[in-house]
C-alpha cells in the first residue's frame, strides 16, 4: 500500500524541519507523498520539489489558510495549487505584513506585563517566512520568560490570555476563493474545533471541496462522523499528522497518513 501525510509544516512558517530534512524523513518513513501545507505560505514549497526530484516520493504544493467566521479561527488546506501564480503571492505577502504588525502589538502588550522582549529575537526565530505566536512562545522561551512554549500560551500569548492581540484574517470565503483561484483544492483543516458542524454546509456553499478527517485530535467517532458527512456532502476526504518538528514532539511525520488513492481523487478534483 502506498500512503500520503496530507499536512505537514516546515521552517517557512513555525514547522522546525526544512523541505530536505522533511524529504528526506518521509522516504525514511516510506511514505509516497507529502503535501506541504505552511500555514499563509508557500514559499517552501520550490525548495520541497526540488529536493524530491529523483526521489520516489510526490511533493504536493499546499497551503493551510489561516481564515475566520463569526470570531472563529478556522484552517483553510489548499492542495494542488498553482503555488507560482502572481495573485496568490500578492494576497499572501499582506497577510506576511499583517502578522509582522501584529508581533510588534503583541511585543507591546508583553512590555506592559512587565515581559522584555525584543521583537528582532522573534524575526531571528521566524526567518524569512510566517511570523506567529509559536516564535514568540519560542522566543519567550529562549530569553527565559517561561519554561515551555505551552507555558508562554497559557500565561501570555494564549486566544484568552492578556498579551493576545487577533492577527488580521481572511474570511472563509475569501480563503476558499484564493485557493480556487489559483486552482487548488480547497480542504477544511481539523473540522473538530468548529462549533458547529453546520457551518460546513455554508463553507460548501463558499466552494468548499474536502474534509479533513483523518487528524491526530480526531477521536474513531469523529473520523466516522466527518466521513460521512463528507459522504453526505459529496466532499473529498484527506489527512495528515499536522507535523511541525520539534514544537509539537508527540506528532511525528505520518503519525496520521492516508491512502494515496484519496491523492488521486485530490488531483483530479483540481482537473475537473
Ligand atoms: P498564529 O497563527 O500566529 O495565531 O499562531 C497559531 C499557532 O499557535 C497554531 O498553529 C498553534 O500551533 C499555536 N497555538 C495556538 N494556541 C496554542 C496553545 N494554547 N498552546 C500551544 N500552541 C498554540
Ligand atoms: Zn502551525
Ligand atoms: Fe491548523
Ligand atoms: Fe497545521
Amino acid at each position: 500500500m502506498k500512503y500520503a501525510d496530507l499536512h505537514v509544516h516546515t521552517v517557512e512558517s513555525d514547522g522546525t524541519y526544512t523541505p530536505a530534512q522533511l524529504v528526506k524523513e518521509a522516504i525514511q518513513r516510506g511514505l509516497s507523498a507529502l503535501a506541504i501545507t505552511d500555514h499563509d505560505t508557500v514559499g517552501s514549497v520550490a525548495q520541497a520539489l526540488t529536493e524530491a526530484r529523483e526521489t520516489e516520493l510526490e511533493i504536493i504544493p499546499g497551503i493551510e489558510l489561516t481564515a475566520q467566521q463569526d470570531n472563529q479561527e478556522i484552517h483553510i488546506l489548499g492542495y494542488f495549487l498553482d503555488y507560482q501564480q502572481q495573485g496568490l503571492w500578492d494576497k499572501l505577502r499582506l497577510v506576511q505584513q499583517n502578522r509582522v504588525e501584529r508581533v510588534y502589538k503583541i511585543v507591546e502588550n508583553l512590555k506592559k506585563l512587565g515581559v522584555e522582549l525584543n521583537a528582532q529575537t522573534v524575526f531571528n526565530i521566524s526567518g524569512r517566512g510566517t511570523v506567529g505566536r509559536m516564535h514568540i512562545a519560542r522566543a519567550l522561551l529562549l530569553d527565559g520568560w517561561v519554561n515551555s512554549t505551552s507555558e508562554a500560551f497559557r500565561k501570555y500569548i494564549g486566544d484568552n490570555s492578556p498579551a493576545y492581540v487577533c492577527g488580521f484574517r481572511l474570511s472563509v470565503s475569501d480563503a476558499i476563493k484564493l485557493i480556487r483561484d489559483a486552482k487548488g483544492v480547497a480542504v477544511l483543516a481539523h473540522p473538530y474545533i468548529l462549533d458547529s458542524d453546520e457551518l460546513i454546509t455554508e463553507f460548501v456553499d463558499y466552494g468548499l471541496q474536502g474534509l479533513e478527517a483523518y487528524y491526530p485530535e480526531h477521536s474513531q467517532s469523529q473520523v466516522n462522523f466527518y466521513l460521512d458527512l463528507a459522504k453526505n456532502l459529496g466532499l473529498l476526504v484527506t489527512g495528515g499528522s499536522d507535523f511541525h518538528g520539534s514544537v509539537k514532539p508527540d506528532i511525528k511525520l505520518g503519525t496520521i497518513k492516508v491512502p494515496f488513492e484519496l491523492v488521486e481523487k485530490l488531483r483530479f478534483a483540481k482537473k475537473s
